[in-house]
């Protein structure tokens, strides 16, 4: 299931939603989205790695994600642009995340986005309050900086994935970017589980009796709810109050998307919600993770 682009992710939501005659202010947003995301990763050109196969394979037996923040190959003005046009998307949708301050997409040239929030972000350590002046939720920032970096770190992806041996690989972070999962999938032959990463799509094998967030193992702290057909199912772990949406691959009867799945699920991420848990993918240092915006 690797090497799924942008673009083809976009086609098949806009297929699914003619298809369907469907409509709502998410899907357009999300249209709106994946247009950015899809053209920013045609213009990219592929990174060449500056890891060498050695290092790459030393990083992942220190269990170190592949990716550093100084070896991010990106053009920065590019990476800037894409931010502000992100910023504009998520701005004409404020009912659904609420307001984005004027000042980042309203205000001409300035900079907003810096490369301190970026390596923050990239390590998962707490975001500024304010961008450009003007007062930020970390969870808004943490959305418009995921969202925008996502295609850069894409192609980042396909290039470094191919320097190691994945299946030496079970942790609960991405072993490319260092991120977390938000979907994953259980394979058709043995019902072997894997995550994808919320951040770059790179996909790794994770035992199935583990929370993918805390690493938990005690089977009375972890449960999965599923729909009547048992294709879909929520993960959930009573001791880090997380949930993992999962497709069970040996059920579904049509081809499965998993970027696509990501976003045609939302209905099982308000029912984990409203069962009490977060996505485990968020992590914002500082930040309490029951009372998001
Ligand atoms: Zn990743
Ligand atoms: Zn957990």
């Amino acid at each position: 299931m690797t090497n799924i682009t942008s673009s083809q992710t976009l086609n098949k939501l806009e297929e699914w939603a003619r298809e369907e005659s469907r409509s709502s202010s998410l899907l357009d947003f999300y249209i709106s989205l994946l247009r950015i995301q899809a053209d920013v990763e045609e213009r990219i050109t592929i990174p060449k790695p500056e890891l060498s196969e050695k290092t790459a394979t030393n990083r992942m037996a220190k269990r170190k994600p592949l990716l550093k923040f100084d070896d991010l190959a990106v053009n920065w003005q590019m990476i800037e642009d894409t931010f502000n046009r992100v910023a504009a998307v998520f701005a004409g949708y404020p009912d659904l995340f609420g307001p984005v301050p004027e000042v980042l997409f309203k205000e001409k040239p300035r900079q907003k986005l810096t490369k301190t929030m970026v390596r923050s972000w990239l390590e998962s350590k707490s975001l500024p309050s304010t961008i450009a002046g003007a007062d930020i939720s970390p969870y808004l920032l943490d959305s418009l900086i995921h969202q925008s970096l996502k295609p850069f770190l894409i192609r980042h992806s396909q290039v470094l994935t191919r320097l190691v041996n994945k299946e030496t690989w079970r942790r609960s972070s991405c072993f490319v970017c260092g991120g977390r999962s938000d979907i994953g999938y259980l394979e058709k032959k043995v019902g072997a589980r894997w995550l994808m990463c919320s951040r770059c799509d790179t996909e790794w094998h994770f035992q199935r009796l583990k929370c993918s967030n805390c690493d938990n193992q005690d089977s009375k702290l972890l449960s999965s709810f599923s729909d009547d057909e048992v294709i879909y199912r929520l993960y959930v772990c009573d001791k880090c109050h997380t949930y993992l949406k999962v497709v069970d691959l040996r059920n579904a009867k049509t081809e499965i998307f998993l970027p696509l799945e990501r976003l045609l699920t939302l209905d099982m991420d308000r029912q984990g919600q409203e069962k009490g848990y977060q996505p485990g993918y968020i992590r914002i240092e500082d930040v309490d993770k029951t009372q998001p915006e």
